[in-house]
């Protein structure tokens, strides 16, 4: 594709568009970056930061008449490159459009701007009793990043992914035309469902401008299960036992010993555990103190007569808040270890012993760590590819192979090769491994239909 330059009369026009204030030129590496660690950063050539949808549609339609690409972004958390502008061109950043513009407690619904940041997003829901159960753990991402990545994280297990919370949304197409797909009601059989198109499509169909969004009650009671193993295969093969038993925790989360200890002093949290060498976390919910103690008892039941050495009950908000803080930093503390990469891969959750004992082999094979944690509860556990000594060159030749082989893997377990941070541009070229030509096809021909000057995020899912 030959994209046109941003050139001084595009910038005065954006400026006429959302204010000078709002029209940034210089300085601009801080948007040409988002949280993954093997791309190179890209400066966009310019940064526009519209307050409303008029704002936005007026934006697209000069850069849909200029051909000039267009990389929507949230907060940057992402993990697969979506929001890095590769080709230049105008980066729309959504931050100022960030009002909650009405929890409505009847239908159990908010309708939020996509610049909402989700801290703030839970508070104003938690404010009012009410709960959003979707936490992809790094609080600073946007509502509207998580739409556009079908984020999930932990609490999958239970409460599902962003994409079961979406009631409708508005957004604009790259030719500037407003779309409103959905509303505030359950059932919809009214044609294609536009909206749930929308999510997951790493900005690259439409710029989302407001969400309506499901809310549900938060239960009253929770408790987290902390059993200890000896045992990796012990650990991971409880997983599905747990489930099988037709308990659905909120979420089981797979740490290794070493991760543990790695987090605690990232944090300077010390857990009231021991040193072991492979933990899970548990958390349970119920709105009943009975059936809260009922369940205790049986996952924990389940997880002695399968190799625990130990299960520690933590009770007290105050622990329990302590254990997600040293849980959440695992991403960081395996990062200043030198971690290189990290990936979603996603098995069946019966998969996961094997695809755990694959990442065993795959680390021999090249000899360089590859080591899983976190989502052990939906099949997501999330392998880190970790340099440690090894020289750069090396790394960098083998990273490839390595992820090939780790996304092969997943999917001859009948899994894919990302759960939940989206393909963005990092993963585009192992798409074909999970998908066949013949729908990677009609994905593309969607994409021609949505924006054939292919003016919207090029470049991400697929060239
Ligand atoms: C420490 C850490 C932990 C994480 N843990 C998890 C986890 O457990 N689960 C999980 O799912 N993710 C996780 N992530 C990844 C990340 O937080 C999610 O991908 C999140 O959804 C990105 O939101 P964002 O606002 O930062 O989006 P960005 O990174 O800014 O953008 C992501 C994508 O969304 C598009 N986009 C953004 N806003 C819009 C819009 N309004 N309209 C159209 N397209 C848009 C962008 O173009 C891009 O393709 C983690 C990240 C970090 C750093």
């Amino acid at each position: 594709m030959n994209y046109k330059k941003v050139t001084d009369e595009v910038i005065r026009r954006l400026k006429e568009i959302v204010g000078d204030e709002n029209v940034l030129c210089e300085h601009l590496m801080d948007y040409g970056h988002d949280e993954t660690h093997i791309l190179d950063w890209v400066p966009p050539e310019v940064v526009v930061k519209p307050k409303n949808r008029t704002e936005v549609s007026e934006i697209l339609k000069l850069a849909n008449r200029e051909i000039i690409p267009v990389t929507p972004r949230g907060g940057g958390t992402g993990l697969s490159g979506g929001a890095v502008p590769i080709y230049g061109g105008i980066l729309l950043s959504l931050e100022r459009m960030n009002r909650i513009l009405e929890i409505d407690e009847d239908n159990f619904v908010a309708v939020v701007e996509p610049g909402v940041i989700l801290a703030e997003l839970y508070k104003a829901v938690e404010d009012r009793g009410l709960y959003y159960p979707i936490y992809p753990e790094e609080e600073s991402a946007t509502i509207g990043g998580n739409v556009a990545t079908n984020a999930a994280g932990m609490k999958a297990v239970k409460y599902g992914v962003t994409r079961n919370y979406i009631m409708g949304l508005e957004a604009v197409l790259p030719n500037g035309t407003v779309i409103e797909t959905g509303g505030k009601y359950v059932k919809n059989s009214t044609g294609y469902n536009l909206a749930q198109l929308l999510v997951g499509s790493e900005g690259t169909l439409a710029v989302v401008t407001k969400i309506i969004l499901r809310l549900i009650k938060r239960p009253k009671k929770r408790c987290y299960l902390i059993p200890t193993f000896e045992s990796l295969g012990d650990a991971i093969s409880t997983v599905p036992k747990i489930l099988k038993e037709g308990i659905v925790p909120v979420a089981i989360e797979f740490m290794s010993g070493i991760a543990m200890q790695l987090c605690q002093n990232y944090t300077g949290i010390k857990l009231p555990i021991p040193e072991a060498p492979n933990y899970l976390i548990i958390i349970i919910e119920s709105d009943s103190e009975l059936e809260l103690k009922n369940l205790t008892e049986r996952v924990n039941a389940i997880c002695l007569n399968n190799g625990a050495s130990d299960v520690f009950i933590v009770d007290t908000e105050r622990d329990m808040k302590k254990v997600s803080e040293v849980r959440a930093k695992l991403h960081f503390a395996v990062k200043s270890l030198g971690l290189e990469d990290i990936g979603d891969a996603v098995v069946p959750r019966s998969k996961i012993p094997e695809f755990m004992n694959m990442l065993g082999e795959i680390t021999r094979k090249h000899g360089i760590l590859v080591s899983g944690s976190g989502h052990a509860g939906d099949g997501n556990v999330h392998f880190s590819v970790i340099a440690f000594g090894t020289p750069k060159e090396e790394f960098n030749r083998k990273l490839p192979e390595i992820l090939e082989d780790v996304f092969r893997g997943s999917v001859s377990l009948g899994g894919t090769i990302s759960g939940e941070h989206g393909i963005g541009v990092a993963k585009k070229k192992y798409v074909p491994i999970a998908i066949k030509q013949e729908q990677i096809e009609l994905m593309r021909n969607i994409k021609r239909v949505f924006d054939p000057n292919c003016i919207l995020n090029p470049g991400k899912i697929f060239d």
